[in-house]
This record gives C-alpha cells, structure tokens and sequence, in this order.
C-alpha cells in the first residue's frame, strides 16, 4: 500500500510554503511538474520544475481556463498502476503517472468575502483545480493529494521517514480532505448566486459551508466541535474581528449569535440598545436614553442570570458603558464598534472576549437557517418578520395607548428570539420578565412573572415591573389562562398573533379586565 513519490504536479493560488516544498521534494528527487504562476515561482528560487504545458504539448489557453484540463494529467492522475489495460493506454499515449498533486484552488471565498464584482467573482470559479483534486481523490490507491498548505510539514514527514513513499491510509485521510474541499467550495459559489439572484429555499442551493475553526470542544468537553463559515455577507459572529479574549468556544458562538441577531432588532439612530444572554435566551434587553442606562437597564431584569452572560450592543461601545460592563463577569461582548477608551478599559479584564462587527445584520434580509435531526439538515428561510412591517389588529374593547404600543412591539422583538414557550413582559422600553421555553405556555407566563418579582426584590423596588406592563406571547395563547396568568402579573396590554380557536374566549377575559390585545398574525417559534 505503499506508493513512492516520483513525480508531484504543483498548481496553487496561494503560493505560501510553495517553494519550500518544491525545494524539499527537489531535494528528494522528486520530478516537479507546474502550472504558470507556481512554475514561475518555483523555477525562480533555482529549482528544476516542468512546465505542464511541455507535458500536454498543449499552450494554457483563455487566460488560463484551460491549463491543465488534458489527458496527459488526467490519465497520470487516474490511471491504475496495475491494470494492464490502464498501463497500455498510457504507454500508447505517452501519459506519464502523477503521485503527488499540491493545489489550492482560485480564492473565490476571498474574492466573495471582498464583494468582488459579478464578472471577477464568476472568473474566481476554479475549474481546472477541482477536477484535478476529485481525479487524485479518487485514485487515493496510488495519488496523493494535498489542498491544504497545513498538511505540508506531515506529507514531508512521512516522506523522509519512508523512502519518500506515503501509506495508504495517509492518502485515504487526504482524500477525504481533498473531497471535504471540493465540496465547500461548490457550495460556496452555489450559495453566491442564491444571494446574488435572491433565490430562496430549497431547490438552488446546498447547504454547507467552509471550516473557518476547530473549538476545543463542542457543547459539552466529550464532543468534539468545529466551527463552519457560509460566507454569507452578515454582520456577526462569523466574520467578527476577536480584538482581545481566548478563543470562542462552541456555546459562546452561539449565544454570540443570539444575542447579536437580536440586538440587530434594535435600530441604534433610535436608541442605544443592549441584550443580555445565557443558554441562547435573552435573561434582560432595553434601550435607554445612553448605552450606559440601556446595559444597567437590560441588567436590572435579571443580574443573577446575567452573571457568565453574553453582551450584543447596538451601537459603539463607549468608556462609559465598558466601565459598568467589567463590575460583572462576562463571557464575551458583541459591538459595531469600541472606542479606543472602551477597549483600555476592558483591557484590564484579558479574559472578556471582545467581538467588533463594522455593522448591524439586517432583520429583515433573506437567508437560511439549518438544524441537524438523526440522519438529515433541516433547513428554512430566515424568520425576518419584522412587528414594524405589520399591520395589527385591536381585538379588544379598548386599544392600547401609544405607550402601551410601543413597549407590545419592544416586548414582540424581543419574544421572537426567545425559545418557544416565549412570555415577555415589558415596561418603558426595557424587558420586566421573561419565560423561556417551557412546554406550557402558562408556566411561561408564571417564570416570567416570578423572575420579574426576584428583580424587584434585587433592586429594591417597590413592585415588580410587571405591574402596568405590556406583554408578548409569541405563539397564540390556546385558553385563556396564560392571559390571565399575565393579567394576575400586572399587564395591562397584550400582544400575540392570534388564531386560536379559542380566541373569543381569550378576548372575552381580556375584555373582562379592561386589557388591550393586539393580533400580529404571525408566530415567532423558535426551538
Ligand atoms: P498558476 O498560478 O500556477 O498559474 O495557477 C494555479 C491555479 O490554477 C490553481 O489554483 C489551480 O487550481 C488552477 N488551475 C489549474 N489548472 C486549471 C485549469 O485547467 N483551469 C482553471 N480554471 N484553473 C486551473
């Protein structure tokens, strides 16, 4: 199962370690054959190098669409070695065997990444460069194949430890790899048009995505974990700058996520904003007239639960807020921006992971979002309904005062990023209780109710915020106890999407309490 290296085809677009291999492959006497820009490169630091061209006796054509698409490399890459049949064909066409391919593909994600025009991001499509890797992929029998310039130092290792041969199972791992690569790539560019042409679910794109980093672990120590990147042009957590902390682990990915998703809710020209977040549910949110009174306000819904939370503001990230946020333990803070006076101050805290965006993702934009189940990906649109964008319905003998309205929607946004059953109470632009994700909607209300109660008593307040507040549900309420439970609480409006069939009676008991209910006519699960 051995296979000795003698003759290795080097065509990378990043050309980082090219030269060194070259010359330690050389220095084997290995056979180097190459493509234009890496043959340049490699015959400039002195090395004796082929060019691909002299072996297909065929010039690289159409700035280099076609270089290397020629049975003279493709019947080297896949002919079987000891098949008679194959080795006639290759003797009768003078094709030579290739035992070594080293390629890294045009840098169409970077190219992406950089907003690229339509015509040079459609030129950055390799071509050549995949075909080659599927062809050594597959003939892992006797080809190795290297796509990554991280596997250089281990493919030289096992070289110069074995005759310059590489084993079997080494290849087999390589072209998993070199598949794994394929793969990505093709899904980046299919997802480059589906975001380029608005196309939506399912038909037009695939789901998958290029992996950016392995985690120390997954969402427990025995799991392992990596962390994939899409490459869709968003705001957050996967294209955010780390500007001080360890690295982020698998859970604070995703609360990061959460909590940016939802603070990307809270337009800043309206109000400074901020979210706080534990195990993906928002513990407090708020605005205020200063970031400062926005981060004590979203804290004062719950500051046991806060403790170990994830912070996403909407909004440059001042001296002033940094100063308050550093009295509490965190985990990581997510921001468009930090002043220069905000990144000394969190500098004395080295561990508190500091998270810059350049931006807010928009709500309202298309996407997808996929879960896992046993054998299969679940995947949907975006939920990027917006209360803004909707008209809703008073179906209450009173309405809700402009008060009132404003904090039914604040307590809507927030609701929608809460775990279904979702209970959010709201008072002046700042969260009073939140229920997450019990299996009744009534327990819900109650946690929501219980939590608001515990935050007075923190905070010394006379009475829990509940009291005059407005809340959301984010799904129907089926009876009428989850309202009343509510109404017990203090509130005095309430927001839900409707469509029970048992609406009238749920009506009928607001009505009883001279409560205000407004319908959306659109659910919010979230699981
Ligand atoms: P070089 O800089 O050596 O001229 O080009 C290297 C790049 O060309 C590699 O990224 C490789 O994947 C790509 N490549 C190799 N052969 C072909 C081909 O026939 N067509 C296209 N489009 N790209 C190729």
């Amino acid at each position: 199962d051995k296979v000795k290296i003698r003759t290795a085809l080097l065509s990378v677009s990043d050309k980082s370690g090219i030269v060194e291999l070259a010359g330690a492959l050389a220095a084997q006497g290995v056979r180097l054959l190459s493509t234009g820009g890496t043959h340049k490169a490699i015959a400039a630091a002195g090395l004796p190098v082929i060019d691909v061209s002299d072996i297909t006796g065929f010039p690289e054509i159409m700035d280099g669409r076609v270089k290397t698409l020629h049975p003279r490399v493709h019947g080297g890459l896949l002919a079987i070695r000891d098949d008679a049949d194959h080795v006639e064909a290759m003797k009768a066409h003078g094709i030579e065997g290739i035992d070594l391919v080293v390629i890294n593909l045009y840098p169409f994600e970077d190219v992406r990444a950089a907003g690229g025009d339509y015509p040079t991001t459609v030129e950055n499509i390799d071509i050549g460069g995949p075909a080659m890797i599927r062809a050594s992929a597959k003939n892992h029998a006797y080809v190795t194949i290297l796509t990554d310039p991280a596997d250089y130092p281990a493919l030289l290792e096992a070289m110069r430890s074995d005759d310059s041969q590489t084993a079997y199972a080494f290849r087999q791992k390589l072209a998993a790899k070199a598949f794994a690569r394929t793969a990505a790539y093709d899904a980046m560019i299919s997802n480059w048009f589906a975001e380029a042409l608005d196309i939506e679910m399912p038909r037009h794109r695939v789901v998958g995505g290029v992996l950016k980093e392995q985690m120390r672990y997954g969402e427990n120590p025995h799991q392992s974990a990596g962390f994939y990147v899409t490459g869709e042009n968003r705001p957050g957590v996967a294209t955010a700058t780390l500007l001080q902390g360890k690295q982020l682990s698998y859970n604070n990915i995703n609360d990061t996520d959460g909590a940016f998703e939802l603070i990307g809710e809270f337009a800043p020209e309206k109000a400074p904003a901020c979210a706080i977040i534990k195990h993906a549910n928002p513990c407090g949110v708020a605005t205020g007239p200063t970031l400062k009174d926005a981060y004590l306000r979203a804290l004062a819904c719950d500051s046991t639960s806060a403790f170990g939370g994830i912070i996403a503001l909407n909004q440059l990230l001042d001296g002033e807020t940094a100063e308050e946020i550093v009295k509490l333990f965190t985990e990581v803070i997510i921001a468009p921006e930090v002043s220069a006076e905000a990144k000394a101050i969190i500098a004395r805290k080295p561990n508190l992971r500091l998270l810059v965006t350049g931006g807010l993702p928009d709500p309202r934009s298309r996407g997808i979002t996929a879960k896992t189940v046993a054998g299969g990906l679940l995947v949907q649109t975006r939920d990027n309904g917006m209360i803004e964008d909707i008209d809703l319905r008073v179906v209450t003998k009173r309405a809700p005062t402009p008060i009132e309205l404003e904090d039914l929607k604040f307590a809507y946004k927030v609701a929608k990023h809460v775990k279904s059953n979702a209970i959010v109470y709201a008072k002046d632009g700042q969260t009073a209780g939140i229920g997450a994700g019990q299996m009744s909607r009534i327990d819900s209300a109650r946690i929501a109710a219980i939590k608001a109660e515990d935050a007075a008593k923190a905070m010394g307040w006379a009475e829990p915020m509940t009291k005059g507040s407005a809340v959301a549900s984010e799904a129907f309420f089926p009876f009428a106890d989850g309202l009343l439970s509510a109404i017990a609480a203090g509130a005095t409006a309430v927001i839900q999407p409707g469509g029970s069939m048992r609406d009238e009676e749920v009506i009928a008991a607001a009505d009883a309490h001279g409560v205000a209910m407004v319908f959306t006519g659109m659910r919010h699960f979230r699981h």
